[in-house]
Parts: C-alpha cells; sequence; structure tokens
C-alpha cells in the first residue's frame, strides 16, 4: 500500500501554480494532523488491506509540506506505523522548499522517520526565481542540500522547470549544470504549462507573456536528457531521471497502477478500478471533518476502456514499457522508424523523443 498526504499550506502562490493550497502565514499543523489522521482511520476498515496489509511508500507532497511543524510530519507517521506496520525500508518522502530548511527541521524530519527529501529548486537564476514568485534564493538551495546530506537523511530529488517564456532569456543549460554540481540522487523536470486562474496565465491573457514554443520546449527537453545522461543518470519516466538505480518509489508504484490512498484536501486514492477524490479546498475539508461529514467529493468505477487506457498511459511513460502484443504491429512499426519507439524484450518503449509526443502516441492507439 502506498499512502499520499496533501499539505496544502504555502506562504504564498507561485506565478505558474494551480494546485489546491491554502496560502497561509500561520501554519494550523496541529490541526491538520489531527483531521489527517481522522480521515486515515476512516479508511482502516477498508477490504484492501486484506490484499495489501502494510504501508511500502508514504509521501508527503503538497503545498510546502516542509512548512508544517515537524512534530506534526512525526505524528502522522507514528500513526499510520502504529495501525499498519510499515515495511523494512519504506520509502518517507516530504517535500520542501529550500528556505523551510533548518538543521533543526532536518534533525527532526530524519528522527521522525522521513529518509527522502524532494526539494523544489525550480531554477538557480534570481530573475527566475523572482518570475516565478518563489520564496527562496538561489544561495538556498545549496545551503538545503547541505544540510539535509549533513543531517543524514539518505535520498535527495531536485525538482526543476523547463520550457519558460522566452522573454525570461534562461540559461536552461546552465541551471542542470549547477543542479547537476548538488549531485543529487533524482531529478524531476517539469514543462512549465500554463494553467486557468493563475498570475501566469494573466500575463498570458493580457500579452505581457508568450509561452515557450514548441521547438524551445523538445529542445530543452532533449538538452536534459543528454546532459544528465552523460553524468549516470537513468531518464526512467517522462519527467524523472536516478542513479545508482534509484527511483522514485512512491510515484512508481502509480505508475504501476498498484493501490494507493490519498489523505488530506485535493487528494486521490485509488485500487483497482476504484477511484476517489476529496474536497479541494482546506476550509471545505477542515469544515466536513469536523461535521463528521466524509470529505469524499466524487468517486467512480473505471470501466474495461478507461482501465485499458490508463495501462496505456501509465506503461508507456516509463521506461518498463508496454506488452508489445498492446500497440498493433504497424503502429509500433511506424513509431520505430519515425524513432519515437523501440521494442525489445516483449515491450514497447517510448524514446524521449516519443515522450515528447506522449499523448498523441496514446491517444492513436487508445481507440
Ligand atoms: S510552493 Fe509549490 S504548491 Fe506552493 S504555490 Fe509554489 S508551486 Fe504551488
Amino acid at each position: 500500500m502506498h499512502v499520499y498526504i496533501h499539505v496544502p499550506f504555502c506562504a504564498r502562490r507561485c506565478s505558474y501554480c494551480d494546485f489546491a493550497i491554502a496560502v497561509r502565514r500561520d501554519v494550523p499543523s496541529d490541526r491538520f494532523a489531527e483531521l489527517v489522521l481522522r480521515e486515515w482511520a476512516g479508511w482502516q476498515p477498508h477490504p484492501v488491506w486484506k490484499r495489501s496489509p502494510r504501508v511500502d511508500t508514504l509521501y508527503f507532497g503538497g503545498g510546502t509540506p516542509s512548512r508544517l511543524a515537524p512534530e506534526a510530519v512525526a505524528r502522522i507517521i507514528e500513526q499510520v506505523w502504529s495501525d499498519r506496520g510499515m515495511e523494512r525500508g519504506a520509502e518517507i518522502t516530504l517535500e520542501a522548499n529550500p528556505d523551510d530548511v533548518t538543521a533543526a527541521a532536518v534533525e527532526a524530519w530524519r528522527a521522525a522517520g522521513v529518509n527522502r527529501v524532494s526539494l523544489g529548486a525550480q531554477s538557480f537564476a534570481p530573475a527566475v526565481l523572482r518570475w516565478m514568485h518563489r520564496t527562496h534564493d538561489a544561495g538556498q538551495i545549496g545551503k538545503a542540500v547541505e544540510l539535509i546530506r549533513g543531517g543524514g537523511i539518505q535520498e535527495l530529488s531536485l525538482d526543476l522547470i523547463f520550457g519558460l517564456p522566452g522573454l525570461l532569456d534562461r540559461d536552461w543549460a546552465a541551471d542542470l549544470a549547477l543542479a547537476l554540481a548538488l549531485e543529487p540522487d533524482h531529478l524531476s523536470l517539469y514543462g512549465l504549462t500554463i494553467e486557468a486562474r493563475t498570475p501566469l496565465a494573466r500575463w498570458a491573457a493580457r500579452g505581457a507573456v508568450t509561452p515557450v514554443d514548441d521547438d524551445r520546449y523538445a529542445a530543452e527537453f532533449l538538452i536534459a536528457h543528454q546532459a544528465l545522461g552523460d553524468k549516470g543518470y537513468e531518464h526512467y519516466e517522462v519527467s524523472n531521471y536516478g542513479r545508482g538505480g534509484r527511483r522514485a518509489r512512491h510515484n512508481s508504484a502509480y505508475w504501476r497502477r498498484a493501490p494507493y490512498i490519498g489523505l488530506g484536501p485535493s487528494a486521490h486514492s485509488a485500487m483497482d478500478d476504484e477511484r476517489r477524490w476529496n474536497q479541494r479546498e482546506w476550509a471545505v475539508y477542515e469544515r466536513r471533518l469536523e461535521e463528521g461529514a466524509p470529505v469524499v467529493e466524487g468517486e467512480e468505477r473505471l470501466g474495461p476502456q478507461e482501465i485499458r487506457l490508463e495501462e496505456l498511459y501509465l506503461g508507456l511513460r516509463t521506461t518498463d514499457g508496454l506488452p508489445a502484443e498492446r500497440v498493433p504491429a504497424d503502429t509500433s512499426g511506424r513509431w520505430i522508424e519515425s524513432g519515437w519507439a523501440t521494442v525489445s524484450g516483449g515491450k514497447v518503449r517510448l524514446t524521449p523523443e516519443g515522450w515528447l509526443r506522449l499523448d498523441a502516441l496514446v491517444a492513436s492507439v487508445s481507440g
């Protein structure tokens, strides 16, 4: 079993972000832990535990989980541990912003059981960080990495964003080099998208920002593939790279269609064909739990066609690939000819050029 906890609190909203967040100067950490654990308690009678009795990965995502008091993080981990037990060597990840990382916080996270930190670096260029409305500066990224390592947390992942508008004149290769100099175990690289109801969408609507063109987006994606490959990182999923066999085990569970429970506002849960998602807003989530009402906003059961589509999409986004018989031979032949896929060991695997067209390729075989 895999457990995701959505911690919605952020110091402010980044210019590109449409996640379910609650901007708070003072984070109600105790309240959050109490309510999430109330939701967790409601999951205990679920029959899925008969098949998957223990927790293999626990992921604090957000929002900004590093703004939660470490005592609240510890309280949640302890409860999960005592109710269900966790696999030996379970992966416990906490997403952190560089400006929240202090020696005391790292020590408390490590003592609570956190063994992996995913650090939201995004860029090392001061002008880019300001444009993104990030709360950290470039110097705080290296300092945070030092503290995380010095504090004994075993695994470190860095997030970067590429595909920024041309007006920023961002030097992507320079940012990659600075990230690689920190020798993270893992990197997640996300292409910028303009999401509705964000500051970025408003800037674009009034013509103050022009989205990056497809050629530059593709070029940056391929520059990263090359630069990270040269340094020994395996590009194992569209957006993810690991070295020394390190992969994000929690996210890999999603791509394998393993069962997971999501706790907190906007969190999703999935097991077999069952899908549920929670109320998006923290205030609504909080009120409903206080009233003893369900926090699930919606649920559905996937039909055979939807399951097939999910398997296609998830299979093609990782280097684990998809059983070759799932793609018609003339289609996979065309993909290979175009340099978008390879076939070996009975699996079709997309190349980086194929990943750039992932949605279109899935659509072409999902009918
Ligand atoms: S810190 Fe992360 S979740 Fe919060 S606003 Fe910025 S991008 Fe969104």
